[in-house]
């Protein structure tokens, strides 16, 4: 159940409901949002709260018939962004947020050259397992404690967080001494004791889904992790086991846009498990970006065909680089899925006012763009040359104007101001031609 107080709603008539909702044995899981507060009521017995619709505060009361709540859109129709040391996750668009690292941590070296080249390249947390759930005992099992001590030294050295997976509930306090974003991997999906371990935890948790499991298993394994009272959670599709045996797992990529419909978490996408092979890295990440993922997992690896565990799907670090590049072509297809900006209000209510605002506006953009053309025309006259326009200038202006933060979009802005650059250039043309004909 969820109770929706009205936007004005006092603390105290947020704590009254609170109160109510406690005093009959259930419990209350409040979220302040910008707008309104929310309550979220979990419990056996939610008829016995079936009045709060009548306290003071409240707006309504919904019942959520999904199994889980605070997980749902419902609980909270803002996203949720998540901090990991100082970068946030669940922006919504714009800048997708790449951890990468090796698989496992091997040595010092290989970590810490790992971590400057993912730093140069514009990852933002880095990546590396300690204790490594791996499916035969006779396989790696990771450094262990020296693992988290050395990538605690990387992050001092880069200033990247780090993240690394946590597999057993009594490591829950180790971890939080040495990591900065605790990972429940995929086969941990269902360890109930470590979810509620984690959920104890003062640091932010990634929870990779099961790849045995469906969505709603997934957001029930979120369940218990907000439940024991950390908010602070990421979603991490990494793949399911399917009939396909071309890939070592099948990459469930509407998987993002269904937990977009579904909850306000943030979401990660793991190429390099989800398909365990290189060469399918790099277009996985480029489709997972593009539907929206607020993040990606990546493993890279100094030489991977000597990695001790997944060197078949770790990048080298040139295939790391150029992943990147990619990345940063594919901004303007993200900028739809961007939050909005919310419009500063001008402060004039009255709609003649607004319009008279409007003509103004107009009428200095009108002088603006003929002293700007005036400008232009006399650049060329300057350099002496026929053309007076300079690609390479141009294509600066552009991305500045694109840059610009408001209500018009990177793409609006660019369509905008590529008709203002075409304008000035058509003057210059034909001043240049009048000089001609002059002489
Ligand atoms: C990992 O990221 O190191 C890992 C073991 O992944 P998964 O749990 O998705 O298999
Ligand atoms: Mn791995």
């Amino acid at each position: 159940m969820i109770v929706v107080m009205r936007p004005g709603a006092t603390p105290e008539q947020v704590g009254e409901v609170r109160q109510r909702i406690e005093a009959e044995g259930l419990e209350a899981f409040v979220s302040a949002g910008e707008e309104r507060t929310v309550i979220g009521v979990v419990g056996t017995e939610l008829d016995r709260v079936a009045h709060l619709g009548t306290m003071d505060g409240v707006e309504r009361v919904l019942r959520v018939t999904n199994p889980y709540k605070l997980a749902s859109v419902e609980h909270h129709p803002e996203r949720t962004r998540v901090r990991v040391g100082d970068v946030e996750i669940g922006l919504g668009g714009g800048e997708v947020v790449v951890m990468a690292g090796p698989c496992s941590v091997e040595s010092e070296d290989q970590l810490k050259s790992t971590a400057r080249l993912v730093n140069r390249e514009g990852a933002r947390v880095l990546r590396g397992g300690a204790f490594k759930p791996r499916t035969s005992p006779y396989t790696f099992q990771g450094l262990g404690l020296p693992a988290l001590e050395l990538l605690a030294e990387a992050r001092e050295e880069t200033g990247m967080p780090v993240i690394s997976e946590v597999t057993d509930p009594g490591q829950v306090e180790l971890f939080d001494r040495y990591v900065d974003l605790l990972q429940v991997g995929s086969r941990n999906m269902h360890n109930f004791v470590l979810l509620r371990a984690v959920g104890q935890s003062r640091k932010p948790v990634l929870l990779k889904r099961g790849f045995g499991s469906t969505i709603e298993e997934w957001l029930l394994a979120a369940e218990y992790i907000l439940s024991s009272g950390n908010p602070n959670l990421i979603l991490c599709e990494r793949g399911i086991r399917t009939f396909e045996t071309a890939t070592r797992n099948t990459l469930d990529l509407s998987a993002v846009p269904v937990l977009r419909e579904r909850t306000h978490l943030p979401i990660v996408v793991d190429p390099s498990h989800g398909t365990g092979q290189r060469s399918l890295v790099g277009p996985m990440a480029l489709a997972a970006a593009a539907v929206g993922a607020d993040g990606l997992l990546i493993e890279v690896h100094p030489d991977p065909p000597s990695a001790k565990s997944d060197g078949d799907q770790s990048l080298s670090f040139d295939e790391f680089g150029e992943l990147m590049d990619e990345l940063r072509r594919l901004r303007f297809v993200r900028s739809h899925l961007a939050d909005q900006p919310a419009i500063v209000p001008s402060g004039i209510t009255d709609l003649a006012e607004l319009r008279a605002r409007i003509d103004e506006l107009d009428a200095g953009i009108v002088t603006l763009l003929q002293e700007r053309a005036a400008a232009a025309l006399e650049v060329q006259q300057l350099r002496g040359d026929a053309h007076g326009h300079d690609v390479s200038r141009e294509h600066e202006l552009l991305e500045r104007a694109a840059a610009g933060d408001g209500v018009l979009t990177p793409d609006e802005m660019t369509m905008v101001f590529g008709s203002i650059l075409r304008a000035s250039r058509s003057a210059q043309r034909r001043h240049a031609a009048a000089a001609r004909r002059e002489t």
